[in-house]
């Protein structure tokens, strides 16, 4: 097991079942996320004897960067795993602080049809120390301190639950990488069984939906995820999730020409989120070399924009990062395997 995937509470009862006091894991969690020591030697206040426990049953094995593009606000990471697998994240530099999206899988099979990362099918899903180490790795590198995380890389991240909760558990806690829950941000395709776990959870986390159509018709043809949770049955669980969690969702609305920007389609989404305490991030396509879909004109965003405006919805449109490094969603590992 890598000793970098347990949330602190896992690490407590790893402690009892070798007869130690839990508050161990307390002191392990600082020099790891605090001291930021990479060997079992470094935890002076660890007796040898427990040092040599813990080197037999967790690994301290980071994920590596192979490759990294800068761009003046964007930076883009890619990284090997220890079975040779590779994925992505991008570290944005806001006015606010640093955000990095991470992946959560190897591919995905949400199939979304715009989507680079969904040409390559899930091989498998990211374990919890993999997530963590994007963050770590990256903050290594560049000697300076995330301050929001958006689970917005290549995979479903609740598709993967456990080790995304655990992930999530981690860089949240005050001992670990100390992360507000209102900084970090999962993003899903809308697997309602799984948004109703997340409800459950008591987490202060960001939920945002990639709701990218305004209709079933629309969004059959462009997520096949919604043939098996339709709008209807998604808006609905939304609805459930405001009332629990009292938190307000992001809809996010990737904007393609000539295909779900019209109008009418700002009017019908205005009509189907009416009076949800969500608001809706309009995302400017970023094209890829794979796939045949554009970004929409400029003066058609303004024109969704400013009809969704006066239809009393709230509504910013997302500021484009990284496109000249195609930092977008699956396109650095996919040049990477010539795929
Ligand atoms: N599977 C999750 C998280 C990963 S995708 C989800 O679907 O939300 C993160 C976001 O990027 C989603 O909203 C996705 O629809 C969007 N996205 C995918 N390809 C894109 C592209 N080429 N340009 C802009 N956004 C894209």
């Amino acid at each position: 097991m890598n000793l970098y995937g347990l949330t602190r509470e896992k690490l407590e009862s790893y402690f009892e079942s070798i007869g130690e006091k839990k508050f161990k894991a307390t002191q392990v969690f600082e020099w790891l996320y605090q001291k930021r020591v990479l060997t079992f030697e470094n935890m002076t206040n660890i007796k040898k004897e427990v040092q040599e426990k813990m080197k037999q049953s967790f690994s301290l094995f980071l994920p590596n960067i192979i490759n990294r593009e800068v761009d003046i606000d964007t930076e883009k990471y890619l990284f090997e795993l220890q079975d040779k697998e590779h994925i992505e994240a991008v570290l944005m530099r806001h006015d606010y602080g640093l955000s990095v999206c991470v992946s959560s899988q190897v591919g995905c099979n949400m199939g979304c049809r715009f989507c680079e990362s969904g040409r390559l099918k899930k091989v498998r899903n990211l374990f919890s120390y993999e997530m963590v180490g994007q963050i770590l790795k990256i903050e290594a590198e560049i000697q300076e301190r995330i301050s929001s995380v958006v689970i917005m890389g290549i995979g479903e991240p609740l598709d993967n639950f456990e080790q995304v909760m655990d992930f999530i558990k981690i860089i949240n806690d005050a001992k670990g990488i100390s992360i507000g829950a209102r900084h970090i941000t999962l993003s899903t395709c809308g697997l309602i069984p799984k948004i109703r776990e997340l409800q459950q959870c008591g987490l202060q986390i960001n939920l945002a939906i990639s709701l990218h159509a305004s209709n079933d018709v629309l969004r059959n043809q462009l997520m096949p995820v919604n043939k098996a949770y339709p709008l209807k049955e998604l808006l609905n669980t939304l609805k459930e999730y405001i009332h629990v969690t009292n938190r307000r969702v992001t809809i996010e609305y990737i904007l393609l020409q000539n295909v779900n920007d019209s109008v009418e389609n700002a009017r019908e989404l205005a009509t189907i989120i009416r009076g949800m305490n969500v608001y809706v991030n309009l995302i400017p396509y970023n094209e890829t070399n794979h796939l045949e879909f554009k970004k929409s004109e400029k003066k058609s965003i303004d024109l969704f924009y400013d009809t969704l405006k006066k239809e009393k919805i709230n509504v910013t449109v997302r500021r484009e990062f990284g496109s000249k490094i195609s930092a977008a969603c699956g396109q650095l590992r996919s040049k990477k395997e010539n795929i």
